[in-house]
């Protein structure tokens, strides 16, 4: 168990020093920001939609090591999937790291689930995801997780 938390760690880290998808997407048609308060992370989020499909996803922002890792494996998660494919991996994902749903189902995202002993950190976490929501049903204000 102590090797897989390390595992966690690492990738964690890995995808904070070297985020994936850190552009703004040239080809998005949909877009949202968003702003946690309690950790000062801010992010913008970038999709192109296809027919009800997410061609592509990317971010731009500058936060914590927990948010911008959740903001680098969610772009690279989203590549491919429908609308209603993203928006039920938000349910999976949230439920993940409140401690509802069991990681096993999460793929890569399953390094995100030591959050769930870190409550306050649970908000770092799903920030982009929300964001992503958001994007995805053209809310043109910022999103906050307040
Ligand atoms: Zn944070």
């Amino acid at each position: 168990m102590n090797d897989l938390r390390d595992l966690y760690q690492q990738t964690i880290f890995d995808h904070y020093r070297q985020p994936r998808n850190l552009a703004k997407l040239k080809d998005a048609n949909r877009s949202a920001e968003g702003y946690n308060p309690l950790c000062g992370d801010k992010i913008t989020i970038y999709l192109q939609v296809e027919d009800g499909v997410i061609k592509g996803a990317s971010f731009e922002g500058s936060g914590c090591a927990i948010s911008t890792a959740s903001a680098s494996l969610m772009t690279e998660n989203l590549k491919g999937k429908s609308e209603d494919e993203a928006l039920q991996l938000l349910d999976k994902f949230h439920g993940m790291v409140t401690g509802n749903i069991r990681a096993g189902d999460l793929g890569k995202l399953a390094v995100l689930s030591g959050v769930v002993e870190f409550p306050q950190r649970v908000k770092c976490a799903i920030l982009a995801w929300h964001t992503m929501k958001a994007a995805l049903q053209n809310v043109g204000e910022t999103v906050t997780t307040e």
